[in-house]
């Protein structure tokens, strides 16, 4: 199982982890920022991780 955090207060709701993750981990949330609500459908592939141009994820296996 991984962990999936994000740092809300550098979240630029640019969409990117939305748009990347091959398991719809994320929606962006009614405040325009990501909202991690299927964590628990995470495959720990990192692409999110990746991708972020804030660096505001971290995955973690638990
Ligand atoms: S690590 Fe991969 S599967 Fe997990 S939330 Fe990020 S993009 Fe999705
Ligand atoms: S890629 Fe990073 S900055 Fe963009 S919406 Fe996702 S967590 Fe926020």
């Amino acid at each position: 199982m991984f962990f999936v955090k994000v740092d809300i207060e550098r979240c630029t709701g640019c969409g990117e982890c939305v748009n990347i993750c091959p398991v719809q981990v994320f929606q962006l949330g009614p405040d325009g920022k990501t909202d991690p609500y299927q964590a628990g459908e995470c495959v720990g592939c990192m692409s999110c991780v990746e991708v972020c141009p804030e660096k505001c994820i971290e995955v973690l296996e638990i």
